[in-house]
């Protein structure tokens, strides 16, 4: 239907999370009308974003990257010295961790386990960051884990498997979860603010 240069870019932009046949086209017309100056910065925000952005080396939050240092990027929670060390909150992605900051209750650090247990789809504990948790656990002085995974099939297996591997450390950790009363299914990125504080308060210890 389209000309190949136009198809391979409806192509791509269907390519996004949450981007339909209808809305790729919308955006690939959108972006062919467009001034050739504003085309090219967007361009150039998406590759340096691209280059700019790694993962943090403690939590594997999004970082800015060091240049010429890889692997040695911290995010702003971690390099800040006021965040209490003591509290880890784990949750699955990045966008998790802005969702729980925006509530501005939770003073403590975090650990992003890049994604939930779904053997269905191929992801198993070795995929995510648990070893990475577990030594953090053992060497930083945490006292409590929040299990912060969605409250979806995936992320309560996820938090049951957590609940089971803190379990086995040798050091005594506090281990809490939120309580179900953030209506199921509802994802933590999609919880109002002070749901999620109040939620975060309310956590409960399970183990
Ligand atoms: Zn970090």
């Amino acid at each position: 239907v389209y000309a190949p240069p136009i198809q391979e870019l409806v192509d791509e932009l269907g390519r996004l999370p949450g981007i339909g046949p209808k809305s790729a086209q919308r955006i690939a017309f959108h972006i062919l009308k467009s001034p050739a100056e504003d085309v090219s910065r967007l361009a150039n925000v998406i590759g340096s974003a691209k280059v700019r952005v790694t993962w943090c080396r403690h939590c594997f939050n999004f970082a800015e990257a060091v240049a010429g240092a890889e692997g040695e990027a911290q995010c702003e929670i971690c390099a800040n010295p006021r965040r209490d060390p003591s509290v880890l909150c784990v949750v699955e992605e990045p966008r998790h961790v802005v969702a729980i900051e925006k509530s501005g209750w939770f003073k403590g650090r975090y650990h992003v386990l890049m994604g939930a247990l779904s053997p269905i789809d191929g992801v198993f504990a070795e995929q995510l960051r648990i070893k990475e948790l577990l030594t953090r656990i053992e060497t930083e002085g945490v006292t409590e884990v929040i299990l912060c995974t969605d409250p979806d099939q995936e992320g309560s297996a996820t938090a049951m498997y957590l609940r089971d591997r803190l379990k086995e450390l040798p050091q005594k950790v506090k281990v809490t979860q939120i309580p179900v009363g953030l209506p199921v299914g509802s994802e933590i990125e999609f919880a109002d603010e002070l749901t999620l504080a109040r939620a975060l308060e309310d956590r409960r210890e399970v183990s």
